[in-house]
């Protein structure tokens, strides 16, 4: 895409004009620009913005968007900076404005009547965790990064998580968007209409585009009822067919309540019983393949504990299990019985992420397929990643529900920076396993600055370009996040 995007307005005027919308204290240039906004996540790339500025508010951020229509600026949204795809990196000497959303942190609206709120762009997720269960009620979206997360982020990443299975990705939970356009235009499409068919659904275009197309300022956000209780377990599998049957039977005898079907191989089991000190892994020797299950009540009976002392959807996941270890699917498993051994099983699968970076880098992969094409996809990585290099490598993990897997390798065991060509290799081989299986080389992550080069050979050419048209129309400067996501 062309880059026309070298003329911000320079010095002292420019500063003080965006001091006036923003107040002086949240413009920040040279030294004064914190280091969270230099660097992504996971220390992959150094991020160079000219300029930081924090709005306070909707109108604040469509002035600021304004003045960089005029000047054309380029702006980053920049929301809790947890993306995995170098979404809010700024390249060198672009002279890039960082738009952060973090003062805009209210929730508008809490209706619990209607089940749902409104929630400004900056909100944390679990911020928003705490809000919905003061009403009773629950935002289903759950990922490692929550305390960190912002909801205007979440939903420009489409982020997924761990309840994707039974909720949907943060899409399926958005009712509706207030967002600047690139021209300084505030849409509001806020309304949390269940059913709207007039014309092109803009919400959906906005969400998932990783502030290309728009800034998200506030959001409408669908809320559950909780379940009435949570059963969970982890299990010993012998195969991902296993696995598959399993996810299979589960759903059907809890009545589509499975609530997560999450995968572990032996290389992530045994990275966080290593590296994670606040985990105790349930099996005291790690299973080549392992699934972590939980299932919800559907009535408060099942949610009732006995006067034996067992709650009825325990025993209603234990059945479920006996079933599979009668038929050879699994061969062992550990049913939480108590919060705190639920919190150990799930601390355990939320700070994966954490056990592997403890360890060191790796090449990293977030990848789909189809639910069924699971088991011979994986086998297909396998075996592509045994011809790449010696080493560690770990291909089933991830959101098995969701057909989603978090594949990683480390030539040598190795940092893979040091080994260019095998990282370059293994990169090839996820790519032809992903092509080969009409999967897709990002599930849950997003594009940003890593995948653009992936996406534009791999998606099918008809809809690459009607992407770039819709980017050409809606920012016809390339001002919102240039250079990400499309090339
Ligand atoms: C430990 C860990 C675990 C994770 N687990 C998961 C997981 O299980 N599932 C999953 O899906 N993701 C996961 N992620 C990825 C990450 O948390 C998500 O991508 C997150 O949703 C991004 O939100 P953020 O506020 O941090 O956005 P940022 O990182 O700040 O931004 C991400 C992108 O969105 C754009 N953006 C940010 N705010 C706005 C806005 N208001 N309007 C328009 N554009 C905006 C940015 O420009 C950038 O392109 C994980 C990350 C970590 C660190």
């Amino acid at each position: 895409m062309t880059d026309k995007n070298n003329n911000m307005a320079s010095g002292d005027s420019f500063k003080a004009d965006l001091a006036s919308i923003c107040g002086s204290a949240h413009v920040l240039d040279g030294d004064d620009i914190d280091a969270r906004y230099l660097r992504d996540w996971l220390g992959k790339a150094e991020s160079h913005p000219a300029l930081v500025v924090r709005p306070p508010d909707t109108a604040a951020v469509a002035a600021v968007m304004r003045l960089c229509a005029e000047t054309k600026t380029p702006v980053i949204p920049f929301g809790g900076n947890s993306g995995l795809a170098g979404g809010t990196v700024a390249a060198a000497g672009q002279n890039i404005l960082l738009l952060s959303l973090e003062r805009m942190n209210q929730v508008r609206e809490m209706n619990a009547a209607g089940r749902f709120m409104v929630a400004e762009a900056g909100c944390i997720i679990e911020q928003l965790h705490a809000v919905a269960a003061s009403e009773s009620l629950m935002f289903p979206l759950v990922f490692g990064a929550k305390g960190t997360a912002q909801i205007g982020g979440a939903l420009s990443t489409n982020a997924g998580g761990l309840n994707v299975v039974r909720y949907g990705n943060a899409r399926h939970l958005c009712l509706g968007l207030e967002v600047v356009t690139a021209n300084g235009e505030v849409m509001d499409l806020l309304p949390a209409l269940k059913k709207d068919n007039t014309g092109y659904d803009l919400v959906n275009l906005i969400i998932g585009a990783e502030g290309t197309l728009g800034i998200i300022t506030a959001a409408s956000l669908a809320l559950v009822p909780p379940p009435p209780a949570l059963a969970t377990a982890m299990v010993k599998l012998y195969d991902l067919d296993g696995a598959l049957t399993l996810m299979n039977l589960a759903q059907a005898e809890s009545g589509g309540r499975v609530e997560a079907f999450e995968l572990f191989g032996r290389l992530h089991y045994e990275l966080c019983a290593h590296h994670l000190a606040h985990v105790t892994p349930p099996f005291d020797e790690a299973a080549d393949l392992a699934v972590m299950i939980e299932i919800s009540a559907g009535s408060t009976d099942d949610a009732t504990i006995g006067d034996d002392g067992t709650l009825p959807l325990a025993t209603q996941l234990e059945t479920i299990l006996a079933k599979a270890l009668e038929a050879g699917w699994i061969s062992d498993a550990v049913v939480a019985k108590s919060a705190a051994q639920r919190a150990n099983m799930w601390a355990m699968r939320e700070d994966v992420l954490t056990a592997m970076m403890a360890h060191g880098k790796w090449v990293m992969n977030d990848i789909s397929f189809q639910v069924a094409d699971l088991p011979a996809a994986i086998a297909d990585l396998d075996a592509a990643f045994r011809a790449v290099a010696p080493g560690l490598y770990g291909t089933a993990f991830g959101h098995m529900g969701d057909g989603n897997l978090h594949v990683c390798a480390r030539p040598y065991d190795k940092d893979p920076a040091d080994f260019p060509q095998e990282a370059a290799a293994i990169k090839q081989a996820v790519r032809d396993v992903v092509a080969k299986w009409r999967g897709s080389i990002s599930a849950e992550h997003g594009i940003g600055t890593d995948k653009k080069t992936d996406m534009k050979a791999m998606k099918d050419p008809a809809a690459y370009a009607m992407m770039k048209s819709i980017k050409k129309a809606l920012d016809p400067d390339n001002l919102l996040n240039p250079n990400k996501v499309l090339i």
